[in-house]
C-alpha cells in the first residue's frame, strides 16, 4: 500500500505545498479542538428517549496496566471510527468505555513498589483516561465502568448469591490448577499447554482444594448449538468455542472392580463412542490420576513411581504442545475388572496418554477396533479380539478378515453374543438400551468444557459474599448488607493462602440465620466474572438499585446483542464463553430477553514491529504518547487504519505514520487556500466540463468506496487510500478551479465550478471524520460549516455520478477483427484482457484452439493470438 500517491502539481502564483502560511500544525488543531470537546460533555452521549434507530459499538475494556499500546489505539481506532460513521448515518450510538480492574498485576505492583492496589489502579485508569481522550475516541464517560470499584463490584456478589440460590453456584473439593507463581488457582481455561496463561513458563500443578464453582455445564449443550445462530462471528472463534465445548455422543458404561471390599468404590464407569466393540475389549486403561489409581498406589511404592513417571511424562508432553504425540507407556495395576455385558474379567492398566480431563478418565482398550488401543497392545502383547468384520460386498460371499486395526462403521458384529449380526450403528443403540435396562450405563452425552472454578486465593478481586456458620453451614451474605467491601491496606504477599484471611476484621462475621459468629469466605472471584457482564452496565451505570434497568438493557441489546463488539482473538474462548454463559444466565432469571450477547464480533490483528511482536523485553514497542508528540492523534490512529485492513498483522512503521501526517497536511492546505471560494449559494450547473466531471465521478466513487468498506469488509485501508486519490485529483485540478461561475444556459466552460468545489471539500471533512476527527472539524470549521461536523448527514453516492465513462475497444483474433468490448475508460490491462477472453462471440471462436499470446493496447484494442 503506497502511503503517498504521487501526483502533478501545478505550479502558479498562489500558495503551494511547503509554504510557512498554511502550514498544518496538528498540535494546535488538536489542542483547540481537545478543549472544545472538554466543554461539551454530550457530544458522544447516547440518547436518552431518541426515535433514531440504535446502535451498540463497543471495543473490549482494557486492563489499566498503566498506559495505551498501539494494540489498545487500532483496536479502540477501528471502534470509534465505526461509531462516528453510525452517528453521521443518523442513528443513536451507544459507544462507552470502562476498566477491567480487577486483577493479579496490581498486587503485583503493590508488592515491588508498596503502592496499594486500589491506589495504583486508579492512578493507570486516570493516566489511560487522558491518553485515550487525547487521542480523540468519542466515548460516552458518563457511563464509565470501574470493576474495582464497590458500586460494579457489588453486582458481581449480587449475581454470585443468585447463582448460588438457583444452585448453579456451588463448592466442592476438586483437583484444581495451581499456578506457583500467581499462588493461585486458575480455571482449565486459563492453563495453556500445561502452563499458566498469564506465566508462560511457569507449569502448572494440581492441587486439591475445596473451591466455588459456576455450573456453565447446564448450558453446555445450548452454547454450542447456538454457535449456529452467531453467523457474523468470525469462524475461527466459532471453530475455538466448539472444540471447547468438545461434544461427543456415546455410552458410559459401568465396570466393576474385582475382589472390591466397599461396594460405593468399586465402579468404574468408561465413556466410549463405540460400545458396539465392547466383547472386543481386552483391557481397561486408567489415567494416571483417576482416583482408583491413587487408592491402588498407596500401599503399592513400586506403582506409585511408575504412575508419577507417567503424570511428569503427560506434563512434559503438555509443554512441548501435542499430548496427542506422547510415547504410550502404560502399566499392569494386577486387578481385573469385570466387562458388565460378558461378565469376563479384563486387566486394569494405567497409562500415560489416558487424560484425566477428557470423559471419565478411564477407557475401555479395543486394540482390533482402535488405532491407539492397536498400537498399545501391540507393545505390550496384549489379546486383539475381532469383534467387527467388513460389510460383504456380496451377500453370497463370507465376509474376509479386515487388516487391523478395522476402525470404520460399514461393518457387522461377530463374537459378541446376542448382538453378533447387527451392524455397528443399530448395535450401538440397541447395548445402550440393554445397558440401561440392567442398571449399568446408558447412552450419554459428554462434554469437554467442565465447570468453571471461580475461587482465586488472591486479594484484588470481587469478595465472595458467602459465610460460613458452625450451625448453619454455608449462608449467603443478606442482600441488605451488600456490597462486601474489600478492605484496604491488606498485607499482600505471595506466601500462598488468601490474604483476607489475615485480616481479622473481615473475616469474624455474624451469621444472618442464627446470629452466632460465622466466618467469611476469604477468597476473591476469578476477574473473568467482571467482564461477563460489564457491557449490560453499561446501558444503565448509575443504577445503585438493580444491576441494571431492564428496559434499558432491552433497548440496546434488543433481541440479538450488541450490533458490533470489537477485540482481540486472546479472547475467543474464555471472556466470550464466560460472557455468553452469563446472558443465558440472566435470560433465565428474567433480566433480558436476548439469548446471545454479541450479534456481531470483530477479532482484530496484532501489531508487530521489525517481524515481532512488540514486547518491552525486545525494546520494539512504540508508544501512543510519542506518536501524538510526533505527528499527532489523528496520525497516529489514521495510521493504525491505513497501513492493512484492520483483521491482518500490522507490521508497525514510523515512516508510515509521517506519511498519513503529509497527507493530512496535504488537504489542510487545500482547504486552507481554498474553502473562502466555496460560496454555499450557488447551484451546480450541468453539463459540466469534462475535467469538473473528473472530479465529480471520483467524489461519488469515493463516498461509495468508503461507506461500502462500513458497511461490509471494513478494509479501511482502501477507505482512505480513496480519500488519498480524490485528493490527488484536487491538487491536478486545483489551478482551474473556480475563476468562472456556471450561469443557467451557458455552454460548459473548461473550468471546475464554484459548487463543485465546495461540495467536494465538505464531503472530504466528512470523509475524513471517522479516521482523522481533530482535522474533519477544523475543516469543517474552515469551511464555514455552523452545525456539528458529528450531526452532519453522511454524503449519499449518486451511482450514475460515480460510474466511469465507458468506451468500445475492438477485439482481434490474428489480425481480424472478431467482436468488441465495453470497459471502463482507462480500464487497467488485466480487466480488459478478462473481458476480452470472457466475450460470448470471441469465446465461440477461441474453442479448440491454442492461445499463444493476448496483446492489450489499454484504450485502443486486443489482439488474441492463436495456432
Ligand atoms: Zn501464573
Ligand atoms: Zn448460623
Amino acid at each position: 500500500m503506497p502511503q503517498e500517491e504521487q501526483t502533478s502539481v501545478t505550479r502558479d502564483s498562489r500558495s503551494r505545498d511547503g509554504q510557512d502560511d498554511v502550514r498544518y500544525d496538528a498540535h494546535r488543531i488538536e489542542a483547540k479542538w481537545f478543549e472544545r470537546w472538554q466543554q461539551e460533555p454530550l457530544l458522544y452521549a447516547a440518547e436518552p428517549h431518541s426515535t433514531k434507530p440504535k446502535y451498540y459499538v463497543l471495543e473490549m475494556l482494557p486492563y489499566p496496566s498503566g498506559a495505551l499500546h498501539m494494540g489498545h489505539v487500532r483496536n479502540y481506532a477501528i471502534g470509534d471510527a465505526l461509531a462516528r460513521y453510525m452517528w453521521m448515518n443518523g442513528y443513536n450510538v451507544l459507544h462507552p468505555m470502562g476498566w477491567d480492574s480487577f486483577g493479579l498485576p496490581a498486587e503485583n505492583a503493590a508488592i515491588q513498589n508498596h503502592t496499594p492496589p486500589r491506589q495504583w489502579t486508579l492512578q493507570n485508569i486516570a493516566a489511560m483516561k487522558a491518553q485515550m481522550k487525547l487521542l480523540g475516541f468519542g466515548y460516552d464517560w458518563s457511563r464509565e465502568v470501574t470493576t474495582c470499584l464497590p458500586d460494579y463490584y457489588r453486582w458481581n456478589q449480587w449475581f454470585f448469591i443468585r447463582l448460588f440460590e438457583k444452585g448453579l453456584a456451588y463448592r466442592k473439593k476438586s483437583l484444581v490448577n495451581w499456578c506457583p507463581k500467581c499462588c493461585t488457582v486458575l480455571a482449565n481455561e486459563q492453563v495453556v499447554n500445561g502452563r499458566c496463561w498469564r506465566h508462560e513458563d511457569t507449569l502448572v500443578e494440581q492441587r486439591e482444594l475445596e473451591q466455588w464453582f459456576l455450573r456453565i455445564t447446564n448450558y453446555s449443550d445450548e452454547l454450542l448449538r447456538d454457535l449456529d445462530r452467531l453467523p457474523n462471528w468470525p469462524e475461527k472463534v466459532r471453530t475455538m468455542q466448539r472444540n471447547w465445548i468438545g461434544r461427543s455422543e456415546g455410552t458410559l458404561v459401568d465396570f466393576k472392580l474385582e475382589g472390591a471390599t466397599d461396594p460405593a468404590t468399586s465402579t468404574i464407569s468408561v465413556f466410549t463412542t463405540r460400545v458396539d466393540t465392547i466383547f472386543g475389549a481386552t483391557s481397561l486403561q486408567l489415567a494416571p490420576q483417576h482416583p482408583l489409581v491413587t487408592r491402588l498406589t498407596k500401599h503399592n511404592d513400586l506403582l506409585r513411581t511408575e504412575v508419577d513417571q507417567f503424570i511428569a511424562e503427560q506434563r512434559k508432553a503438555r509443554e512441548v504442545g501435542d499430548i496427542g504425540e506422547i510415547e504410550k507407556h502404560g502399566v499392569n495395576t494386577g486387578r481385573f475388572a469385570v466387562n458388565p455385558y460378558n461378565g469376563e474379567k479384563v486387566p486394569i492398566w494405567v497409562a500415560n496418554y489416558i487424560l484425566m480431563d477428557y470423559g471419565t478418565g478411564a477407557i475401555m482398550s479395543v486394540p482390533a477396533h482402535d488405532d491407539r488401543d492397536y498400537e498399545f497392545a501391540k507393545k505390550y502383547k496384549l489379546e486383539i479380539r475381532l469383534v467387527i468384520l467388513p460389510l460383504a460386498q456380496d451377500p453370497e460371499e463370507t465376509a474376509v478378515e479386515p487388516k487391523l486395526p478395522f476402525t470404520t462403521m460399514q461393518g457387522t458384529l461377530v463374537n459378541s453374543a446376542r448382538f453378533s449380526g447387527m451392524d455397528c450403528e443399530a448395535a450401538i443403540k440397541a447395548m445402550s438400551e440393554h445397558a440401561e435396562k440392567n442398571g449399568f450405563g446408558k447412552a450419554t452425552v459428554t462434554y469437554r468444557l467442565k465447570d468453571w472454578g471461580i475461587s482465586r486465593q488472591r486479594y484484588w478481586g470481587t469478595p465472595i459474599p458467602m459465610l460460613y456458620c458452625e450451625k448453619d453451614g454455608i449462608v449467603a451474605v443478606p442482600e441488605k448488607d451488600l456490597p462486601v467491601i474489600l478492605p484496604e491496606n491488606v498485607d499482600i504477599t505471595l506466601t500462598g493462602g488468601s490474604p483476607l484471611g489475615r485480616v481479622p476484621d473481615f473475616v469474624n462475621a455474624t451469621c444472618p440465620k442464627c446470629g452466632g459468629p460465622a466466618r467469611r469466605e476469604t477468597d476473591t472471584m476469578d476477574t473473568f466474572v467482571d467482564s461477563s457482564w460489564y457491557f449490560y452496565r453499561y446501558t444503565d451505570a448509575r443504577n445503585d438499585q438493580v444491576p441494571f434497568d431492564p428496559e434499558k438493557a432491552g433497548y440496546w441489546f434488543g433481541d440479538h446483542g450488541i450490533d458490533q463488539y470489537i477485540g482481540g482473538i486472546e479472547h475467543a474462548i474464555l471472556h466470550l464463553i464466560y460472557s455468553r454463559f452469563w446472558t443465558k444466565f440472566m435470560r433465565d432469571m428474567g433480566l433480558i430477553k436476548n439469548d446471545e450477547p454479541v450479534e456481531r464480533l470483530f477479532s482484530q490483528g496484532m501489531i508487530i514491529k521489525g517481524g515481532a511482536k512488540m514486547s518491552k523485553s525486545l525494546g520494539n514497542t512504540v508508544s501512543p504518547d510519542d506518536m501524538m508528540e510526533r505527528y499527532g492523534a489523528d496520525s497516529a490512529r489514521m495510521y493504525t487504519l491505513f497501513a492493512t485492513s484492520p483483521d491482518r498483522e500490522l507490521d508497525w512503521l514510523d515512516e508510515g505514520v509521517e506519511g498519513i501526517e503529509r497527507f493530512l497536511g496535504r488537504v489542510y492546505r487545500f482547504v486552507a487556500r481554498n474553502a473562502s471560494q466555496a460560496s454555499p449559494d450557488t447551484q451546480l450547473g450541468t453539463p459540466l466540463a469534462p475535467e469538473a466531471r473528473q472530479i465529480q465521478r471520483k467524489l461519488h466513487q469515493t463516498i461509495k468506496r468508503v461507506s461500502d468498506d462500513f458497511q461490509g469488509r471494513w478494509h479501511f485501508n482502501t477507505s482512505i487510500a480513496a480519500i488519498m486519490e480524490l485528493v490527488n485529483e484536487l491538487y491536478a485540478a486545483e489551478g482551474r478551479v473556480g475563476e468562472a461561475r456556471v450561469v443557467a444556459g451557458d455552454s460548459p466552460p473548461s473550468l471546475i465550478p464554484v459548487p463543485l468545489l465546495r461540495e467536494v471539500q465538505r464531503d472530504l471533512a466528512i470523509l475524513l471524520e471517522p479516521f482523522a476527527p481533530y482535522l474533519a472539524h477544523e475543516l469543517w470549521e474552515m469551511l464555514g460549516e455552523k452545525g456539528s461536523l458529528l450531526r452532519a448527514p453522511w454524503p449519499k453516492y449518486d451511482p450514475a455520478l460515480a460510474k466511469e465513462e465507458e468506451i468500445e475497444i475492438p477485439v482481434q483474433i490474428n489480425g481480424k477483427l472478431r467482436g468488441r468490448i465495453v470497459v471502463p475508460a482507462d480500464a487497467p490491462e488485466d480487466v480488459i484482457h478478462e473481458r476480452a477472453l470472457a466475450e460470448a462471440r470471441i469465446k465461440a471462436t477461441l474453442n479448440g484452439k491454442q492461445i499463444v499470446k493476448v496483446i492489450v493496447v489499454p484504450n485502443k484494442l486486443v489482439n488474441i493470438v492463436v495456432r
